[in-house]
């Protein structure tokens, strides 16, 4: 085993990248973060800059070293946590990336969605990949950037220098030297190119998008090694033990590793997941099935565990879209004074459909909308309307769940930049009626990461002596403002209604 003393955990967000470094203790010993540039090319377009993404992130990995006084070769291994579902192409002989990476929110391929399901492909697409047919997976975003290689490029198209992938296999790439190709299956699960039940990318849906098949990455366990990174980069030759995405390895970070575990994670968008053990659960109410994380079991076949997804596109990121776009506050927290300055919403809600809408509704057509301004209505209840809109999201996916685990969710353990408003964590609870649970370190994403690289390595032998450190910070239980809020739930559903089928596409 290495000498090293630390788990760096590097968690590529949506919003920003961040390097962790844990200690033996499992806590936390230094880290640094760097917000990430979000381009909108046009309305229900967004892009990242692969090239910053990376930058950024070996930034923070040197500043995390540096803070924490440490030296590189004393990091026993890295876990890689990521934003799925975003990908891009580049060429492997110059390492430039042939487009802007395609954001999971990103809705330009909402016209191929439609003319797949058109041509009856959805249930198939669904049997083979446990997702639903919509713009957010990686398949039609990749045939898109493939179509616009085409174009601007002179005939012939050489496509033999290009690979494909999601962030995780971009940054493995680079963390690499450039030596290593590949994914974990619970990115690869994200794509629409895996076959779910085989565990393999699916030849017939690579032929449906038109992807070669020599665009795609190795498809590896998540907990096991990925390769070593180059010491010109890196400062070292450190073992990369672990890729998760991002919920995922919040749901690892959690200690939800069996069935009817669950959390949400209130990040850019709200993630709700459930464990379903080593059998695939298929969904009767619009949620997902997708794979939890495998573990290398050192005979060539690796363990797959597997997960019910309810995700819901839009919930941080429309306190982004306050604070960024309209102006209405200056940072996130104020989001909470503002809210708690009003007694109620004013009669003002808003649907978060900023990039559409995912479960239960899949509705890539549909766009954010405030409904009943009256002349009475301050900046204060818009504010609060789009808080508690995200609360309301979060309600309709644990009905789904409900239904469709048939028991009840008891409680429900949170994560996540937005978790951290208590007025939001608040009305949550009052909205769901059971209470909600916030850890004291809320970068649970990050953990579970670190603890999935440190366990693969034998760093850390035992996982629930490391859950067993977590504390809680705080549990919000259900209060007196319960009724009025399951009032407001059954308005805010009617303005969703108005919302759906907005655009046409
Ligand atoms: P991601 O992993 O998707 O990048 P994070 O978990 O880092 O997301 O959380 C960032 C999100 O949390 C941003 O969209 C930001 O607007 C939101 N956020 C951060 N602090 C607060 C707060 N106090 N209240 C509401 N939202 C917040």
């Amino acid at each position: 085993m290495s000498k090293g003393q630390y788990i760096l955990a590097l968690d590529l967000g949506t919003t920003g990248n961040r390097a962790i470094l844990f200690d033996k203790n499992g806590q936390i010993a230094g880290q640094a973060y760097k917000e990430l540039t979000q381009y909108y090319p046009q309305p229900g377009w967004l892009e990242h800059d692969p090239r910053e993404i990376w930058e950024d992130i070996s930034w923070a990995m040197q500043t995390a070293i540096r803070k924490t006084g440490i030296n590189a070769d004393e990091i026993a291994a890295i876990g890689l946590t990521v934003q799925r579902e975003t990908c891009l192409l580049w060429d492997k002989k110059t390492g430039r990336p042939l487009h802007n990476a395609i954001v999971w929110q990103d809705r330009r391929t909402a016209p191929l969605c439609n003319q797949l399901r058109e041509a009856g492909k959805a249930q198939e697409i669904r049997d083979r990949t446990g997702l639903v047919l919509d713009a957010y997976f990686s398949a039609t975003k990749l045939s898109w950037l493939l179509d616009k290689a085409q174009q601007v490029q002179d005939p012939p198209f050489e496509t033999e220098n290009i690979l494909a992938g999601t962030i995780d296999t971009w940054v493995l790439w680079n963390l690499t030297g450039g030596k290593v190709h590949a994914t974990d299956h619970s990115n690869a699960s994200r794509t629409m190119l895996l076959n779910l039940t085989s565990g393999q990318w699916d030849d017939t849906l690579l032929e449906l998008f038109g992807i070669p098949a020599h665009f795609m990455p190795e498809i590896k366990p998540s907990m096991g090694l990925f390769g070593t990174t180059d010491s010109s980069v890196a400062g070292a030759e450190i073992p990369i033990m672990a890729i998760l995405g991002d919920q995922q390895s919040a749901l690892f970070g959690h200690g939800c590793d069996r069935p009817g575990s669950l959390k949400c994670t209130y990040g850019t968008g709200a993630f709700l997941v459930t464990h379903t053990g080593s059998d695939i659960a298929w969904s009767k109410n619009q949620l997902l099935a997708t794979v939890a994380w495998s573990k290398d079991t050192g005979n060539g076949k690796p363990e797959i565990g597997y997960a019910l997804e309810g995700s819901m596109f839009t919930a941080g990121a429309c306190i982004q879209w306050l604070r960024d776009g309209i102006k209405l506050i200056t940072s996130a927290p104020d989001s909470q004074d503002m809210a708690e300055a009003v007694a109620d919403n004013g009669g003002v809600y808003f649907v978060p459909a900023l990039s559409g809408l995912g479960a239960p509704h899949w509705d890539m057509t549909a766009r954010g909308a405030f409904l009943g301004i009256t002349g009475g209505a301050q900046r204060e209840h818009m504010v609060r309307a789009v808080l508690e809109a995200i609360a309301f999201q979060v309600r309709e996916v644990v009905d789904a769940v409900n239904e469709d685990g048939g028991t009840k969710i008891q409680q429900l353990k949170v994560d996540g930049g937005a978790c951290q408003n208590d007025f939001l964590m608040q009305f949550q609870a009052d909205v769901l009626e059971i209470p909600v649970e916030r850890p004291k370190v809320i970068d649970v994403t990050a953990q579970g990461a670190a603890y999935a690289a440190g366990l693969a390595l034998g760093f850390w032998t035992d996982y629930e002596a490391l859950l067993s450190n977590h504390e809680t910070e705080r549990v919000f239980v259900p209060g007196e403002a319960g009724s009025l809020a399951q009032e407001c739930f059954e308005v805010w559903k009617k303005a969703v209604g108005r919302a759906k089928n907005w655009i046409d596409s």
